[in-house]
């Protein structure tokens, strides 16, 4: 399989690392990023650069308009209803905990429940701790099926009236796994809780929908669709953010304030309080402008025979593999038997592989496979099977390595 785009688009791509060819396998940790990006950024940075919402100024204007821009090209490439659903904040951290802080405190009391699954991230874990501490609630978890899927059976199993929220990745950034979301969302409806779906792994490689989803907020990264870090996204539904409360408290944020109190905008600048990273949004608008040019619908399918061809081939080569063979997204986690994956990933990286290694934030999913760490190897729209042949080369050198 070849890369669905040009590597040439993605400057970073014809550096050398070591000697070698740089084989980028953890755009699941990052992605790489597009001239495009890249030109945008700097383009607001030469010509536009000003604050935003503030100044009577032509830069400020333009400034401005590029910001909100961005956000309707967020709200279209998610489907939402408007583009006042759109929040941005730093990250999908950012995004977890500001609905844990803002609906979760206000909406979530004594003795509710929280459904979770074992596979999630912390970011999609420790707010709900943190709120479960807060509010006196209870977690649940969703148990996974030997190879790491949920099923329906099991979700309904934890789901019930005490429900009041519902938090899953849409895809796990270790098992690979694809979350039946619009199901285990129908689940929480059913029982009036809302879903909140994790989409930092699942933005940049599957076309969203929220409505599709059937998820009430949906928080995902720019960072890993090839956009700058330190700017992602929090949508909910119109209704639950008017009666959420802010979770960030200051300028921009607020339609009126005296010494003793003060009240908020209108969204989505309610949840937006100080200087937003202006220029990240104009990236973040680019990145998406660059997806929607290749088509979501190939991102995924690229990205799933990536993912499915890598676990595959690893099998076969004894390479232990976790989570199901397919269909699964455009990563695969496994470990060389007793080598320390830190030990793999350098040696991997002496062969110009670039992996991750460790427990990828994800400790209880760790705790479920009973091991301590994983090597991870993560494809996007610019790898190709030439990048599996170099992550099965260095699998045999590894091997080699420490037979000696
Ligand atoms: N959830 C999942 C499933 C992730 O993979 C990540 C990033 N590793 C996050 C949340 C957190 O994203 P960020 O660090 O960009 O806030």
């Amino acid at each position: 399989m070849n890369p669905l785009v040009p590597r040439e688009d993605f400057p970073i791509l014809s550096r050398s690392v070591h000697g070698r060819r740089l084989v980028y396998l953890d755009s699941a940790a990052t992605a790489q990023k597009p001239a495009p990006v890249i030109a945008a950024v700097d383009h607001f940075y030469r010509y536009t650069n000003a604050n935003v919402l503030r100044s009577a100024h032509a830069l400020a204007d333009e400034a401005t308009e590029a910001y909100e821009a961005a956000r309707v090209k967020v709200a279209r490439f998610i489907g939402a209803a408007s583009p006042a659903e759109v929040v941005f904040t730093r990250g999908t951290t950012e995004s977890l905990n500001g609905i844990a802080r803002g609906w979760g405190d206000k909406f979530v009391g004594p003795g509710d429940e929280i459904v979770l699954s074992p596979m999630e991230h912390h970011a999609n874990l420790i707010p709900w701790q943190q709120l479960a501490r807060r509010r006196e609630a209870r977690l649940r978890f969703i148990e996974l099926t030997p190879d790491g899927r949920i099923t329906l059976e099991a979700a309904q199993a934890v789901i019930g009236p005490r429900t009041r929220l519902v938090a899953l990745s849409a895809v796990s950034n270790v098992l690979g796994t694809i979350n039946p979301i619009p199901e285990v969302a129908a689940l929480a409806h059913q029982v009036g809780a809302v879903m909140v779906v994790d989409g930092a792994q699942s933005v940049p490689h599957e076309p969203t929908d929220v409505a599709a989803l059937g998820a009430d907020f949906l928080a995902f990264s720019g960072h890993k669709l090839g956009g700058p870090t330190g700017i992602g996204v929090l949508w909910g539904r119109e209704t639950l953010l008017d009666a959420m409360d802010p979770f960030l408290f200051g300028g921009e944020m607020i339609a009126y304030v005296d010494r003793e109190h003060a009240t908020w905008a209108d969204l989505p600048h309610k949840f937006e309080a100080g200087t937003p990273h202006i220029a990240g949004a104009v990236g973040l608008g680019a990145a998406l402008d660059y997806l929607q040019a290749v088509g979501m619908a190939r991102v995924r399918d690229h990205g799933r025979a990536l993912g499915e061809e890598a676990y595959r081939r690893l099998a076969e080569a004894g390479v232990q593999v976790y989570g199901p063979a397919a269909p699964r997204a455009a990563l695969v986690a496994f470990n060389l038997g007793p080598i320390h994956p830190h030990d793999v990933a350098q040696v991997f990286d002496a062969e110009g592989v670039a992996i991750r290694a460790g427990h990828h934030c994800a400790q209880p999913l760790m705790q479920w496979l009973g091991v301590a760490a994983t090597a991870r190897a993560s494809f996007y729209i610019y790898n190709g099977s030439d990048d599996i042949d170099a992550l099965l080369h260095a699998v045999e050198v590894t091997k080699r390595y420490f037979r000696r």
